[in-house]
């Protein structure tokens, strides 16, 4: 049995206009994220810590930010095939970790429909998966409500 551990980081700028999708969520906000796909900060963590995790390069290798098919579209989407591409490779989800780190708006109300919709997504119990979020104490672009990003930590497993 082979056990790995994936690292995600992601940020995007608040831009007006957009919605705010976090975990495929659309979450009421004066300000979305500025993005090619739907922008969710969440996912791309969570997506970039699964490419990592089972050693096949990042999103942008998967999912370029050039491709016309890209742009607009949903994260969730991402994130499923992502999946398609981690369980093809052999290896199985046991648990995912993310934090937001938003100044704003207050996400607290909101994280029960994000772990379950990050949870559909991934195709594992909600158990399994926690997403936090915190404050910046005001310090920093986040902090300057500029925009929001997100940490990720995966852990899945290979039999092989
Ligand atoms: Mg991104």
């Amino acid at each position: 049995m082979r056990i790995h551990t994936g690292l995600g980081f992601d940020s995007h700028r608040f831009v007006s206009g957009r919605p705010l999708v976090l975990g495929g969520v659309v979450i009421p906000h004066s300000e979305g994220l500025l993005g090619h796909s739907d922008a969710d900060v969440l996912l791309h963590a969570v997506i970039d810590a699964l490419f990592g995790a089972i050693g096949d390069g990042d999103i942008g290798r998967h999912f370029p930010d050039t491709a016309p098919a890209y742009e607009g579209v949903s994260s969730l989407l991402l994130l499923r095939k992502t999946m398609e591409t981690v369980r093809s490779a052999g290896w199985s989800v046991c648990n995912v970790d993310a934090t937001l780190l938003a100044e704003a708006p207050k996400l607290a109300p909101h994280m029960p429909a994000i772990r379950a919709s990050v949870a559909s997504a991934l195709g594992i119990p909600e158990a399994d998966v926690s997403v936090k979020a915190k404050t910046l104490e005001k310090m920093g672009s986040l902090g300057r409500r500029e925009g929001i990003g997100a940490l990720c930590s995966v852990l899945v497993l290979s039999n092989e």
